[in-house]
């Protein structure tokens, strides 16, 4: 099976690990980039952007990571892990870095005071069968996507209708919501499945070999 890491300095690791070993992938936390280069793919948990952007940078992964996600490894972010995968973050801290990869705008803690924390019920493009249920917490929203992001999934309904709320693009995807809390594997089915077309794929190595 993959091995799918779980940044590990911040955020809810345990959650992700579970989740991904249930969807039948190897999962270990990633605290280094000894750990860093040991992997398949990375999820990017839900915790607090600013503290991974302090974090990564300290402990040296920041540049790590965001070479691995130049060279292709696939990786998942929810909530906060969205942001890290940003582009272009608004409403974060004057110095907040992200690691990159999607061509997007997210905007932190979007949905505001009154509807901090909610949940709904979303059709997912990409996750058959029943809608898929969405956990909200102070959650990000997409603002806005260039041309290569692939729109997954958008609120429908109530005041933050029509808000992008997942995205994919290439071997990237992102959540504005926590899928790992819910105890549906879809999600987590899906980006395993990235890992593994990853891995099959020449010119896509998870474990980051740059010359192909
Ligand atoms: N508000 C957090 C941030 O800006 C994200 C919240 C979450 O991951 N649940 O990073």
């Amino acid at each position: 099976s993959p091995v799918i890491g779980v940044f590990a300095l911040q955020g809810d690791v345990r959650e992700h690990l579970h989740a991904l070993r249930s969807a039948g992938a190897d999962a270990v936390p990633v605290r280094r980039p000894g750990e860093l280069a040991a992997v398949d793919g990375m999820v990017v948990p839900g915790g607090e952007s600013t503290t991974m952007s302090r974090l990564s940078t300290v402990f040296e992964l920041l540049d790590p990571i965001r070479e691995r996600i130049a060279d292709g490894m696939p990786v998942y972010g929810s909530c906060a892990g969205m942001i890290m995968l940003a582009g272009t973050v608004l409403d974060g801290r004057p110095d907040q870095e992200s690691f990159g990869g999607i061509d997007m705008v997210v905007r932190r803690n979007a949905f505001g005071r009154q509807v901090d924390s909610f949940e709904t019920d979303l059709v997912f493009n990409g996750v058959d069968g029943d809608p898929v249920h969405a956990v909200f917490i102070r959650a990000p929203w997409v603002e806005s996507t260039g041309p290569d992001v692939e729109i997954l999934a958008r609120v429908s309904g109530g005041p933050a209708d029509g808000r992008i709320v997942a995205v994919r693009q290439g071997n990237l995807l992102a959540t504005s919501f926590h899928p790992e809390l819910t105890g549906d594997l879809r999600v987590h089915g899906l980006f395993v499945e990235m890992v593994l077309r990853g891995l099959r794929e020449p010119g896509l190595r998870g474990r980051g070999t740059t010359d192909e």
